[in-house]
């Protein structure tokens, strides 16, 4: 099965993909992630996105696309995935298509989490005082400048997915604005239907 969480930065995307790994025991494919793990390492990729990641904008079409293509021909993607922050512009919406094509796949869900934009604002500004608290690093576009900038790009290139993929027949939006455990609850309801479809 291959599924797909789309909302705004702060909608849990992460979170509720993270247990629908552990539940389906299926990959969680993070863009956000590896483009992370990328900087660290100071690869070329890293070094490019660094700067555009801490500002808050989006990394270009062609080194994000080209990071999915690799991680999707991996072996343990062979039996489904959960995509986590890709795809973020249409021209990655269409890239998806044409590769799960080329390989005779399709995604199966698209689930929106759905959120009020204060809500994020309050979720990302907690995420970071608790990872102070907790004595790790914040990361380097939790702060008010780089999150207006991502709300930003969210609205501009990412929301319009949302259009996309209803008329793709492909979405299904839940509450985000309830707690974690609701929430996937009723990921699990739409998971469960889908499944006995
Ligand atoms: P995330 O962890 O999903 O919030 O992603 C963190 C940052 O990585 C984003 O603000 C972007 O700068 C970059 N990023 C992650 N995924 C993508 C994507 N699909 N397209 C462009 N930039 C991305």
């Amino acid at each position: 099965m291959i599924l797909m969480l789309l909302g705004p930065p702060g909608a849990g995307k992460g979170t509720q993909s993270q247990l629908i790994s552990e539940r389906l025991g299926l990959p969680q494919l993070s863009t956000g992630d590896m483009l992370r793990a990328a900087v660290k390492a100071g690869s070329p990729v890293g070094l490019k996105a660094k700067k555009v990641m801490a500002d808050g904008g989006l990394v270009s079409d062609e080194i994000v696309i080209g990071i999915i293509a690799d991680r999707i021909s991996e072996p343990d993607c062979a039996k489904g995935f959960i995509l986590d922050g890709f795809p973020r512009t249409l021209a990655q919406a269409d890239a998806l298509d044409d590769l799960l094509k080329s390989k005779g796949r399709h995604i199966d869900c698209v689930i929106e989490l759905k959120v009020d934009d204060t809500k994020l604002v309050e979720r990302i500004e907690c995420r970071a005082r608790e990872t102070i608290a907790a004595g790790g690093t914040v990361r380097a576009d939790d702060n008010p400048e780089a999150l207006k900038t991502r709300l930003i790009a969210y609205y501009r290139e990412t929301a319009p997915l949302i259009g996309f993929y209803y008329a793709h027949r492909l979405l299904k939006t839940v509450n985000g604005m309830t707690p974690i455990s609701d929430v996937s609850r009723q990921i699990d309801d739409v998971l469960n239907q889908f499944q006995h479809a």
